[in-house]
């Protein structure tokens, strides 16, 4: 345990639907201590794969509106014809207690907690090694209906351009090398001089430590 303390940060995660993110965070919350996952609400479908509440809070438009107009939502977007939101508390609560939070989002979401919090986000987006391959895990992930899938292509191209906004890319290819990425990127992060909370202090008794 390092003797400094450090100030939580905010991970997100965007891509164009079917590059893999989803799977590149439950492996990273999976195997890293001191991070936790944000649930979002959304009001799509449930796929059949998913369980409410580990994988979103499935809610009604009415609800999601009622989040919003009671400031319960750190951000919120539309995003394929479906309304997706952060609820604000847990978010809130993980990084007082030093935790960071890993956020699975599209980049309406990436910019609005980018703008309110920009210190505290890294941001990283995950490519497709081709539109091709894209296609090809949309199909193969078999939740979705050939409309949904198509809607969802038409959206990548729209979705890709926005990479500027992020602070790092990586080509998801081969899942272990990505992972690898994700979880490097997340070992840089943490210990980044301006999130080390006291790091002063530690510093100071290093020196005036007898001996030094
Ligand atoms: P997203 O959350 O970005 O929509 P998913 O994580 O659901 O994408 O991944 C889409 C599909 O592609 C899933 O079936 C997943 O198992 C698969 N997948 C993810 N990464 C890879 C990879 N590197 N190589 C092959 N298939 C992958
Ligand atoms: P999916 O329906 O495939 O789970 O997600 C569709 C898109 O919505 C993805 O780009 C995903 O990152 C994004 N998304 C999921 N949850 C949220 C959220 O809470 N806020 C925003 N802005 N986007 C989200």
């Amino acid at each position: 345990m390092s003797p400094i303390e450090r100030r939580g940060m905010m991970l997100i995660l965007s891509s164009p639907s079917g590059a893999g993110k989803s799977t590149l965070t439950r492996e990273l919350v999976q195997v890293e201590q001191g991070i936790t996952l944000s649930i979002s609400v959304t009001t799509r479908a449930r796929r059949p794969s998913e369980i409410e509440g580990r994988h979103y809070r499935f809610i009604t438009v009415e609800e999601f509106r009622a989040m919003q107009a009671h400031g319960d939502l750190l951000e919120s977007a539309e995003v394929h014809g479906n309304f997706y939101g952060t609820p604000r508390r847990p978010v809130e609560t993980e990084l007082a207690m030093g935790r960071d939070v890993l956020f699975d989002l599209d980049w309406q979401g990436t910019r609005q907690i980018m703008d309110k919090m920009r210190q505290d986000v890294v941001a990283v987006f995950v490519l497709p090694p081709s539109m091709a391959e894209l296609k090809t895990r949309l199909e193969r992930r078999a939740e979705d209906s050939k409309e949904t899938i198509a809607r969802r292509l038409r959206n990548a191209r729209e979705e890709i351009a926005q990479w500027g906004v992020y602070d790092y890319l990586i080509v998801n290819e081969d899942l272990d090398r990505a992972s690898s990425s994700l979880k490097a990127i997340l070992a840089a992060e943490r210990m980044k001089r301006e999130r080390l909370v006291g790091a002063e202090g530690f510093v100071a008794e290093l020196l005036g430590a007898p001996g030094s």
